[in-house]
């Protein structure tokens, strides 16, 4: 959409992700004058340009659990909203398939999910080995391992769908989305101003910058935020035949020991299913470059990924050993020193960051996108 750029607007938010349209939308259901900046998921990714995203996929696990707090009490907020958003917007973006942690002696992952979990009420159910087998034949787990189980709380969301009605929202209350690349960001004696690829200014009273793993290489933020965004490479093997049926009733899980995060079966927008996994590695390549992180989401990542995670997940649920057809996608994460989100001012009182999902953000973006609106609208 076209805006004059003398108009003075209250809030912009610069970065139209999963913290970005959560903000927008908060902030738009307030007050009017809010402006979203970013672009829209490139349509080919090898003749992009520009920036990219890290929600450009179909599933990311939701759940309440979580061994820290501050993550259980996003989740739990933001989960409590998503049938609300769903309702409003006519965008479906969360299936309840549950989840279910696989713990094994040597980790107390499962143990420290179940006590910040109970903080909040969360339903929670813990199941031994035989439990876990019966409940999901297909996976194969030894004698040593032990579940946690969160139902209709936990599953996955599509965050490509969940940014439509976080924007679809904040448009219907008046914001205004721009579909353009922030290149600077800068004071005035009036407020702020952002300069855009296109050559446009817009100005504004105050701004959020929620750029994702684009903000340091941007140069966005006043100041350094010790960020470390690192390059993920994920596995997806289309399910086929009588698979669909065999994991219809799949949840997403965590394998605690190895920290392998698997979602079930999901379609995706070429019309397959597939089921997919991801595994932190201490190889992952922390990148700092605008070129090096577009080349990284130009890519396929990790051939060594490919092989150890496919390996990994035949073991797991060995049926999937009649899968033909595996590939890989790229994404990064932006990691935070303390391992939480920074939300808060980073000059004297105009620009707030709301950056550092460290993995796991999209599940509690609603909450860190409204504590972002919170302090800047106080
Ligand atoms: C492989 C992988 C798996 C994950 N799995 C999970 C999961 O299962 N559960 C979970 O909860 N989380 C998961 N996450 C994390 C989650 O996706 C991120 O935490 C979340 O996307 C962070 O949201 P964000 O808004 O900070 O960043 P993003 O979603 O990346 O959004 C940032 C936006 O800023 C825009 N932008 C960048 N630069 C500019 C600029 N200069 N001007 C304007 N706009 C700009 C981009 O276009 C983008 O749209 C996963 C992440 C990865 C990489």
């Amino acid at each position: 959409m076209g805006l004059k750029g003398t108009k003075m607007h209250k809030v912009i938010i610069v970065g139209r992700g999963l913290f970005g349209s959560a903000a927008t939308r908060h902030l738009a259901e307030r007050s009017d004058g809010i402006v979203c900046v970013g672009p829209n998921e490139p349509k080919n990714r090898q003749t992009h340009t520009g920036v990219f995203g890290s929600h450009y996929d179909e599933g990311r696990m939701t759940r309440v659990v979580d061994p820290v707090s501050e993550w259980v009490v996003a989740a739990k907020n933001s989960i409590d909203r998503y049938a609300d958003l769903e309702h409003r917007s006519g965008i479906k973006f969360f299936t309840s398939s549950g989840y279910l942690g696989i713990g094994d002696p040597t980790s107390d992952y499962n143990e420290s999910c179940a006590a910040a979990g109970a903080k909040v009420g969360v339903a929670i159910q813990k199941l031994s080995s035989t439990e876990i087998r019966s409940k999901f034949p297909f996976l194969s787990v030894d004698n040593n391992s032990d579940g946690l189980l969160e139902t209709e709380t936990a599953g996955h969301i599509s965050p490509r769908a969940m940014v439509l009605a976080q924007t679809k929202l904040a448009e219907m209350a008046g914001a205004t989305s721009v579909f353009d690349q922030a290149t600077k960001i800068f004071h005035t004696s009036k407020g702020v101003e952002i300069e855009l690829t296109s050559g446009k200014t817009l100005k504004s009273e105050k701004v959020i910058i929620a750029t994702g793993g684009f903000t340091s290489a941007c140069g966005l933020s006043p100041v350094d935020l010790n960020l470390r965004v690192f390059g993920r490479t994920i596995v997806l093997a289309k399910i086929q035949g009588s698979l669909i049926n065999e994991l219809s009733e799949m949840p997403t899980i965590i394998h605690c020991k190895t920290g392998a995060y698997i979602l079930p079966p999901i379609r995706y927008p070429d019309g397959n299913i597939y089921l997919k996994l991801g595994i932190g590695t201490n190889s992952d390549t922390t990148f700092t470059t605008l070129k090096d992180l577009q080349e990284w989401f130009k890519g396929k990542g990790s051939e060594e990924n490919r092989r150890e995670f496919s390996e990994f997940i035949q073991n797991l649920i060995p049926s999937l050993s009649i899968c033909a057809n595996w590939h890989t996608d790229t994404c990064v994460v932006t990691q935070t020193q303390n391992g939480l989100p920074i939300i808060r001012y980073v000059d004297e009182g105009k620009i707030v960051v709301v950056v550092g999902g460290n993995g796991k953000g999209a599940k509690g973006a609603d909450e860190w996108g409204k504590v972002a609106a919170d302090i800047i609208s106080s």
